[in-house]
């Protein structure tokens, strides 16, 4: 008997082995990827997936070429929220969650506790480090920006852990975590509420921080402001890269759509001005340099904080936002946006070069992707017969179909208190002293905003509560986009095409925002590290990457992070 027992003891053991065999093979094989010394995580504001595809043949070699021809590459990849902006997008690509639950619906929202409209990352404990302080009154062309109350920024307002943040606590801190970008809301988010973050103040023509990350300024920092870099570009022009023949857009450089800023005009050359001109340091932006002190600045920070230099995975986020500002200024398809994408393939190639030198690109992770695609200007839409047009939301309250209902619910003050872009927000206040349900005023308002010129969908959030929305793609990125206590009464999705252009009086050829495809379309791209090259169509989302990035180094993913790893990345 004892003998049976044992026998059938033993092959038990056997069996489970064998079982488990396939099992431990599948842990070796995955061990043999080697831990990345350097993650970099690289964003191009406003980069549609088709952008890079569009100047291929005038690329040079080892900016987008090395990526496409050497990484794993998903060509159909998207953000799967509705409002295609550039912190929701950023935030997505941080930390795997949708905006329902990282928090960042939108640039801006209406607080109901401070009762005022807020910016994504302001916060008044930590302002901003360093003299000359207060609100940075130069974010010309940022008008979501102007809105903070303070110059203060932290990332205290993203609800989610960020890979960067799990990567720290993985590693107790040993982890070196960097987010820099022209953009404060391009910087904070990437690095988390556990990493540092680095952005370019317009008005002191300096990379700064705050109080959150830093009590005072490390040294190689003030050592590479005081080289005033930004001050080389002053009495220069933005020149085109190749002759004006070569590029697709070349008979069209001067076009009506265009913002003509003062001084910058709308054909090439673009003079920066001089430098204590009140326009210089925004126009540095609005061109291929801001993208080349971005990579300057993150150069400094490599070599001077040794990043990728010992046997713990670092972190570092580049978001370059120049493509973003031409973008809207010019128009996505425009002569400026063409030669930007060119000068943004040698900015890569230089940042993937010094990469490769310093830290070695066998040893560093790179994934690169956009916060957000972009919309074609209206006008060019117009010429091949598309519907694209503008809409105005400021006077929404007196159109007559609202004044109906208003009439109805006997309400003569204002109903819709706002609209900060996605959301209207009504004036729960009025409705409360009425003695309405603010549901059924919801509900019966979208049904008339829904019929205006324009006007693809209308969604009360009462409705994504109650679970009362058909299950298509459109009605489920609106629900990703909710979040209770942040987004409004009214989600307003425009016709494909159409949008809202006057940002605090400055009107742009073009801009990005909507839940259409051409907004939600960005590449995603796995590069370095061994990886093999591989080109993917199936559809992909930027959810995938954080739970790709976790899944890579097996640590535990961001608290928010949904989505699906990337078995390419995975199981090379
Ligand atoms: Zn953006």
């Amino acid at each position: 008997m004892g003998s049976i027992k044992r026998h059938i003891k033993i092959s038990a053991v056997l069996a489970a082995l064998l079982f488990l065999l396939p099992v431990s093979n599948a842990w070796s094989q995955n061990n043999t990827v080697k831990s990345p010394k350097l993650i970099l995580q690289v964003t191009v504001d406003q980069l549609r997936g088709d952008m890079p595809g569009s100047v291929y043949d005038q690329l040079g070699k080892g900016g987008f070429r090395y990526l496409y021809e050497k990484g794993i590459v998903y060509e159909n990849a998207h953000h799967r929220h509705a409002n295609t902006e550039t912190v929701v997008g950023h935030a997505t690509l941080a930390t795997g969650a949708d905006p329902a639950d990282h928090g960042m619906i939108g640039n801006i929202w209406f607080d109901k506790e401070l009762n005022r409209v807020v910016y994504n990352i302001e916060d008044d404990r930590y302002p901003m480090l360093g003299e000359g302080g207060g609100v940075d009154k130069s974010a010309e062309l940022d008008p979501t920006q102007k809105l903070a109350g303070t110059d203060g920024r932290s990332p205290a307002a993203i609800l989610s852990t960020t890979f960067s943040d799990e990567l720290a606590l993985r590693t107790n801190g040993k982890a070196k975590v960097f987010g820099v970008s022209v953009k404060d809301r391009g910087a904070v988010t990437m690095a988390g509420h556990a990493g540092k973050a680095f952005w370019f103040s317009k008005s002191k023509g300096e990379f700064v921080t705050s109080t959150y990350y830093y009590d005072a300024y490390p040294q190689w920092v003030s050592e590479w402001n005081r080289k005033k870099v930004p001050l080389t570009y002053a009495g220069t022009n933005w020149d085109l890269m190749h002759d004006k023949s070569k590029y697709t857009y070349g008979d069209f450089d001067d076009m009506p759509y265009e913002t003509n800023l003062p001084g910058y005009g709308v054909v090439f050359p673009h003079p920066f001005g001089k430098a204590d001109g009140k326009l210089f340091t925004t126009l540095l932006t609005c061109s291929p340099a801001g993208d080349e002190l971005c990579l300057k600045f993150a150069q400094e920070l490599v070599v001077r904080e040794d990043l990728g230099k010992d046997d713990v995975t670092d972190y570092l986020s580049i978001s370059f936002s120049s493509t973003d500002y031409v973008g809207h200024i010019f128009g996505p398809s425009s002569l400026e946006s063409e030669d930007n994408l060119l000068h943004l393939d040698k900015t890569l190639s230089e940042l993937f070069a010094f990469i490769d030198k310093h830290v070695g690109l066998k040893n560093t992770l790179i994934v690169l992707s956009a916060d957000h695609g972009a919309a074609a200007v209206p006008d060019q839409l117009n010429e091949f017969g598309i519907d694209a047009q503008y809409f105005v939301p400021d006077k929404l309250d007196k159109e007559k179909a609202i004044e109906n209902i208003k009439s109805k619910y006997g309400i003569a003050e204002e109903l819709i208190s706002g609209f900060n872009h996605p959301y209207i927000y009504l004036n729960n206040e009025i409705i409360r002293k009425h003695k309405l349900d603010v549901n059924e005023v919801s509900r019966a308002i979208a049904e008339e905003l829904v019929k205006f010129k324009g006007v693809a969908y209308a969604v009360p959030s009462i409705d994504l509560v109650e679970g009362k929305i058909p299950d298509t793609r459109l009605y489920q990125q609106i629900l990703r986009n909710f979040n209770p206590k942040r987004s409004g009464d009214i989600y307003l999705v425009l016709e494909p095409h159409w949008f809202v252009n006057d940002f605090d009086g400055l009107t742009v050829a073009s801009t990005h925002g909507s839940p259409w495809r051409y907004d939600t379309f960005v590449p995603i791209i796995f590069a370095g590290n061994g990886l093999a090259a591989k080109t993917i169509f199936r559809e992909v989302q930027t959810v995938d990457i954080a739970l790709t990035l976790s899944k890579y180094l097996k640590i535990k993913a961001p608290s928010g992070a949904t989505g699906s790893p990337l078995t390419e990345v995975l199981n090379q």
